[in-house]
């Protein structure tokens, strides 16, 4: 029998009544151990992540400024993020398989005069670059299939996903070539980029972003009576309907698709807030107004 203690804060179970009925007290211990990572991905902010240089600005100031989170993560959305790091880590073991000699992964911290905090994270997926004694570095990256399949055709990766692989670049300079890898969680698609250094581009998206955040961050704090209006902007659309933020509609035969970044943002609800109120009889997609709502 499992202690009642050990399951109680269940924060978003995904169990129906008669699944509880039956006692599967499994499923609610595993969506226990995914609340407490949860928990500690909630960590007071004393240094900026790698990851940063790729998230929305908006979202890294409420973390920074311990916004109460109003879209807490839910188990499904838990066990998804949880999917795409296994596939992550099973890539290394294939490539050993194949003969590419792996690292271990490295702690990185590096300071820079425009910010005030440090940036630090841990590099993993690191390799020697067959033929020669330099190191490279491999992150990869899980979507849909089809959106794999259309990055390929663009030939360019996401712009985003390239800024991290530049930023661990950038903090590690004995790394001489990132690589980024797609795969298709749904049906295995995959392709490969391969992204050079460019610290001068590293160098503007910290003082973009990470300068102004900590300015904000700053401000926030020193002065009283600091608004809102001082929020850094939205990066990311919503599809709004009649008041409610949707996955997606279609309105004059154009579809308006809620961009994942905002629907996996524990903040969804207070950042759309706002726009979500005026919505109230039309349509919205992000800050734009794109029409009355009808029934
Ligand atoms: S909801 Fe979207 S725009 Fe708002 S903070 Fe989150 S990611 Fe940024």
């Amino acid at each position: 029998m499992v202690d009642q203690a050990l399951v109680e804060g269940v924060f978003i179970t995904s169990q129906s009544n008669k699944e509880k009925e039956r006692g599967e007290m499994i499923i609610e211990l595993i969506e226990k151990g995914l609340q407490k990572e949860r928990d500690n991905r909630n960590k007071k902010r004393e240094s900026h992540y790698p990851s940063d240089i790729s998230a929305c600005k908006r979202q890294l100031y409420y973390k920074w400024t311990d916004e109460p989170v109003s879209n807490p993560v839910t188990a499904g959305g838990m066990l998804k993020m949880k999917m795409g790091t296994a596939i992550h880590d099973i890539v290394p073991n294939l490539l050993e398989l194949a003969g590419l000699e792996s690292v271990p992964e490295i702690a990185v911290k590096k300071s820079t005069s425009y910010l005030k905090y440090p940036i630090s994270g841990r590099i993993d997926n690191l390799f020697i670059i067959p033929g020669t004694d330099s190191l490279g570095v491999i992150e990869v990256k899980t979507s849909y299939g089809a959106g794999v399949k259309a990055l390929q055709k663009t030939g360019k990766p996401r712009e985003s996903d390239a800024n991290q692989l530049l930023t661990y670049l950038w903090l590690e300079p004995t790394l001489a070539k990132g690589i980024l890898i797609y795969i298709g969680r749904d049906n295995g698609y995959r392709t490969e980029f391969e992204v050079d250094r460019d610290n001068d581009k590293v160098g503007c998206i910290i003082v973009n972003k990470l300068k102004d955040l900590e300015r904000r961050v700053f401000l926030r704090s020193a002065l009283q009576g600091y608004t809102d209006d001082q929020l850094p902007d939205r990066e990311y659309s919503v599809a709004i309907k009649n008041g409610e933020i949707k996955d997606k509609y279609q309105k004059d035969k154009v579809v308006y698709k809620s961009m994942w970044n905002c629907e996996y943002c524990s903040y969804e609800s207070i950042c759309w807030k706002e726009i979500v109120e005026k919505s109230k009889g039309k349509m919205f997609y992000g800050e734009r107004e794109v029409g009355p709502w009808k029934r």
